[in-house]
Formats: C-alpha cells, structure tokens, sequence
C-alpha cells in the first residue's frame, strides 16, 4: 500500500507574517537534511510537510531524520487514500490492522481541509468507524478513553489515515536559520553540546569554538570534541568547528598569576578570543554550559568575572538545570556516551587546588594584567584550524 509521512510543524504557524518565510526555510533545510539519505518529493500543506519517500526501504531513516529537525513536531506514516469514502474505508480497514487486537478501544477523528468533498466531518467518522466496527468484530468504540485514534485527512490533493499512537515526537522549536546566529564554547565536556542543542532548538545557527591545550591534551581529546559537533550536527546541519591553540597562554598563565586566580583568568581569555572569533563570523552571542553553583567558577561572582570580559550576550542556557537534568537531555540528544570518554580537557590539566569562590573584578583584572593578552590573543587567533563538520 502506498505510504507517505507526513511531519507535523508547530510554533512557526503562529508567527504572522513571518511565517511563509520561515515555512520556506523549513522545506530548505528538511531538503538539505535528506539530500544525501533518499530520494523524495515534499510538499507542505496545513501545518504539514508530506515527504514521499521514492527510495524503497529508506522510510525508517528518512522518518528519524525529519524527527531531528527542529520545527518539526511529529512525524507519522500514513496511507494514501483516493479521495473516495470507498477507498478511505478499504485503505482504513487493511492499514490498521496491525493496531487492532482483541478488546482494542478506538475512535476516528477526521479532518477535512477540501470543502467540495462530499462528507462532513462527523460523516467520515461514522463511515469509517462503522466499516472498521464491521470488520473487526473484537475492537469496541471508545471516544472517551480510545487505544487507538485513527485519523483521516482529506486533504486538497489526496486522503490519509493513519493512528495516531504510531506518531513519533519530534524536536519541537524553531527551524535553524529563523533566529541568527551564535558561537558555543564547546568544550569535550557533558553540558556545553546540550547548551548548543538548546539554543540552535531555538532556530540560532550555531558555529563553535574549542582550545585545545597539545600536548597537555592529546589528538584523541580533539577527535572527541568533532564528534561532539558532528553530533550536534544531526540537528543543525553543517558546523563549523573553531580549534584554538590555547597551550601557550594557559602556560604563561600557569607561571604569572596567582593560582587561585588561574581558572577565571583563562575563562576570560576564552571568552576573549571566542568573541573575536564570533564578530569575524557575525555570530551575535556566544553560548556556554555553565550552571550556578556546579562547580567553583560558577558562583554568580565568578560568571560576573567571565561574562565581563566581553562585549557581547553570553548565552547560558543550562543556568537553573541540575546536573541531573543536563545528563538526561544529554541522553536525550545523543552526546552522553561521546562526553564521558575519559579524554583530558584543557582546563582539567590547569586546575588550581583552590580555586576563589568569590572573586573580584579588580583582583582578577589585576593578576591579568601580568600577560600581555593582546600578544596571546592574537597568536592564538593566528594558529585557529577551522574544521567543518558534518552530521555523524
Ligand atoms: P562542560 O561540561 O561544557 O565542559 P563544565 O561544567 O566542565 O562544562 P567549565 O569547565 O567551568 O564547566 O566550563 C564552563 C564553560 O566554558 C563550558 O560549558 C564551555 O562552554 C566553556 N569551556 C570550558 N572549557 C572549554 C574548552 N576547552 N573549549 C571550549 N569551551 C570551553
Ligand atoms: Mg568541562
């Protein structure tokens, strides 16, 4: 029987005017996702992208890449129907069969967007229902409490039923391209990637900037951080992956500041250079991982003492998440079991024992003005590897 999907989009219907423009950025960026996965014809009605899959055998795929993509809020199969109440019956009745068992509670519901179609509403539901009560003699009519909701559409150019239960979720949020765009300190840690994911969720584009500390941190710790982007990728399509040589001012850092002072400091220069790095690229924000009170440099005083250092929004949007909460969306999104890997990061080998809790701007800008930080920074940017990244 011949299927479609169709995937269902939310928040952009209620964007006004806006919303034929952020329609097409939808179909663009659902076209580019699938490009090299299957051939397929889309077309968009009614709050709904109808993907018909011409590749045998590439629906399963093509169904978990239209989950990924944000907009997107569920995705189902469906059959096609003629747009006969014959045909929807007949297609209805060998469909769901295989939802249907002995004592199942179902009920139809049934919209109709082509008003020439010669059943209301509540006439396709009774036909329907009744065909299907006919021929399973097992399952019971429930309005109130169904197992299975079977859904028909009647739609411009064919009809669809399908149940509703079978409807995977989607990503929800805005398409990537409607909101600017944003660069995310990505480090190879657990909560930077899904404060990327929550903020691209958002329709932000995201690039992302990494310091990689060599040979503090070996190849390994730097093929975790792209796998982390590729992972990131599935979401947003390609991105592109800032590397930054960052041994050199952790090293003089090391050696001039007090060792309190030393995390904060190289936070600040992190910043610093991100920042540079985002205005070259007209990113507007930059986005980091950090939560109140997680560890030592995220006491409110010292996220003062970082997001100081630049000109620019800091996006944090893990701010008020538990470390537990983060885990979970981390599982979620896919990055956890790549995070975990054991690779050193660059600021776990610059740890201070005792780190300041409760810094101040004027003590920490004092220990900073030991280096000169322009000459670093611009070295730094000097040495940047600029890796794009696709989805893994
Ligand atoms: P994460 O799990 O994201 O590593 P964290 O809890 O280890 O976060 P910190 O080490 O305090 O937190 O870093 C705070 C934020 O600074 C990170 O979430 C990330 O955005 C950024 N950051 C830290 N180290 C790096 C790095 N090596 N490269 C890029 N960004 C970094
Ligand atoms: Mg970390």
């Amino acid at each position: 029987m011949k299927e479609i999907i169709l995937a269902k989009y939310g928040e952009i219907i209620l964007k006004g005017g806006n919303r034929p423009r952020f329609e097409n950025i939808l179909l663009n960026n659902i076209r580019n996702s699938l490009k090299n996965v299957a051939k397929t014809s889309i077309r968009l009605a009614q709050a709904t992208v109808y993907v018909d899959v011409e590749d045998e055998g590439k629906t399963d795929i093509v169904m978990d890449r239209l989950a990924k993509i944000f907009g997107i809020v569920s995705v189902t199969r469906a059959a096609v129907c003629e747009k006969n109440i014959e045909d929807i019956k007949a297609r209805a009745k060998e469909y769901l069969k295989k939802d249907f068992g002995s004592g199942t509670k179902f009920k139809v519901e049934a919209k109709r967007s082509d008003k020439q179609f010669p059943y209301t509403s509540p006439q396709i539901c009774a036909e329907v229902g009744g065909c299907l009560d006919d021929e399973y003699p097992e399952i019971i009519v429930d309005v109130h409490n169904p197992d299975v909701t079977v859904k028909v559409e009647v739609r411009d150019f064919a009809a669809y039923v399908y149940a509703e239960e079978n409807k995977i979720q989607g990503q929800g949020g805005m398409p990537i391209g409607t909101g600017s765009k944003a660069t995310l300190l990505l480090s190879g840690g657990i909560d930077s990637p899904v404060a990327g994911h929550m903020i691209s969720k958002r329709g932000v584009e995201i690039d992302a900037v990494n310091f990689f500390s060599f040979p503090f941190t070996s190849d390994r710790a730097k093929e975790k951080v792209i796998e982390l982007a590729g992972i990131l990728a599935r979401y947003t399509s390609k991105i592109n992956l800032y590397i930054v040589p960052f041994t050199e001012i952790q090293l003089q850092i090391r050696d001039k500041c007090p060792e309190e002072h030393m995390t904060l400091v190289m936070r600040r220069f992190m910043m610093r250079i991100a920042e540079r790095i985002a205005r070259r690229n007209k990113s507007l924000a930059l986005i980091t991982g950090e939560s109140v009170g997680q560890v030592a440099s995220q006491t409110l005083a010292a996220l003062d003492v970082t997001n100081s250092a630049v000109d620019m929004p800091v996006l944090q949007p893990l701010i008020g998440m538990d470390k537990i909460e983060i885990i979970d969306r981390a599982h979620e999104i896919g990055t956890y079991e790549t995070s975990i890997l054991p690779y050193e990061d660059c600021c776990t080998v610059f740890t201070p024992k005792h780190p300041t809790t409760n810094p101040r701007r004027e003590n920490i800008e004092k220990s900073e003005s030991r280096l000169d930080g322009e000459t670093l920074i611009e070295a730094a940017l000097a040495g940047v590897e600029k890796i794009e990244v696709y989805p893994s």
